[in-house]
């Protein structure tokens, strides 16, 4: 029950267990066309350019950063969290210049500051932002951002690596252009896959771009030889048995339906909240700009946030996550998200708080 990775299904192991085949067998092929269908139902997008990373979320986020950025570019970049910074970080180490929004770290970024900040900054070309900050559990109005962001004519990457399946995600709907996820928060899967989507015009910037990709691995054009066409060629050894799982959990996901899935979120995250409060703790982040996957709670004073998570560790065998940066220390990150939500785990996970903060 921290910030990831969640749970995963029993029938997603199971999968992951099956014989390793071949990258290029046939039958594998026809796998991977099944989970770039499945993933485009997810993402809610008709994007052709739409498959899972060989690497976990950052491999995702890195994978947009280069492909999108060259040297010299300015990018807008919206931090309210450790990922934004993240980011930030990867956009100057690929030569961009970034352009901060800040927020307070638990605030959702404002979209009058970054219309503003884009008012100064004309001939910034993308603007990145997260749409669910794990760091904080902050959520962001991702449809609003992208709008301001296509009004100056910039392309948008949103990461969705905790948002996904845990709270609507609608690309086309929304219009996002660059948008990468994680295999290991609301879908469920073990680590170490990032899903990503790219839209024509996003795929287009890349083609006119004056610079090769700065990196060998992530580039997209690359990738596609493998993952895309009627002949497919070797670029790197895929990650089968992680595939399997991936497309699994999916296969898990649409049997629940998308919109179950969004409502199962909401049900035991507000079950958790209406419980964190009879017991006296305070959320940190209230409101539209909470987010059901992710609750962050105030540790109270003169309590000794990691022997509370310890204890809870070794008598009830739930891990929930510490703060991270400016929050260390400060905040508990309780996760509800894939199959780790549900009343069962928020029930015995409340349970636990009661009784070690009863005699801490
Ligand atoms: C977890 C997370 C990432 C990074 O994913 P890894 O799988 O840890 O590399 C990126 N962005 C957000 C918002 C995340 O929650």
């Amino acid at each position: 029950m921290g910030p990831g990775p969640s749970n995963v299904h029993p029938r997603v192991l199971a999968a992951m267990a099956l014989p390793t085949i071949g990258h290029l067998d046939p039958a594998f092929i026809d796998l991977m066309e099944s989970i770039k269908s499945l993933l485009r139902d997810t993402f809610l997008t008709e994007n052709e350019v739409t498959f899972p990373v060989s690497g976990p979320g950052s491999a995702g986020m890195e994978t947009a950063v280069v492909n999108m950025v060259e040297p010299g570019m300015k990018v807008i970049v919206c931090v309210n969290g450790a990922f934004g910074a993240r980011i930030s970080e990867m956009v100057q180490r690929y030569s961009g210049t970034p352009v901060v929004v800040d927020a307070p770290w638990g605030k959702p970024i404002d979209p009058g500051k970054l219309d503003a900040v884009l008012t100064k900054n004309k001939d910034a070309k993308i603007v990145a932002f997260v749409h669910a900050e794990t760091s904080t559990g902050a959520r962001s109005d991702v449809k609003e951002l992208a709008r301001i962001a296509h009004k100056y004519d910039c392309l948008t990457i949103v990461d969705t690596v905790t948002s996904l399946c845990g709270i609507p995600v609608k690309v086309d709907e929304w219009g996002l252009d660059v948008v990468y996820s994680g295999s290991q928060k609301c879908l469920s899967c073990p680590p170490g896959l990032s899903p990503v989507t790219f839209n024509d015009r996003s795929i287009a910037a890349i083609k006119n771009r004056k610079t090769k990709v700065q990196s060998w691995f992530m580039d997209v054009g690359l990738v596609l030889g493998y993952w895309s066409g009627a002949k497919r060629t070797y670029h790197h050894t895929a990650p089968i048995n992680a595939l399997y799982g991936l497309h699994e959990a999916l296969r898990l996901l649409h049997e629940e339906g998308l919109d179950n899935s969004w409502a199962r979120h909401q049900r035991n995250s507000e079950i958790l909240r209406e419980s964190l409060e009879k017991l006296r703790l305070e959320t940190f982040v209230n409101g539209d700009a909470s987010l059901p996957q992710l609750t962050t709670v105030v540790v109270p004073g003169g309590v000794d946030e990691a022997a509370v998570r310890n204890q809870l560790l070794a008598k009830y065998n739930i891990e929930i996550g510490a703060g991270l940066g400016q929050l260390a220390g400060k905040i508990w990150r309780i996760g509800l998200m894939g199959c780790t939500s549900n009343e069962k785990n928020v029930r015995l996970c409340l349970q636990g708080l009661e009784d070690i903060l009863k005699k801490d």
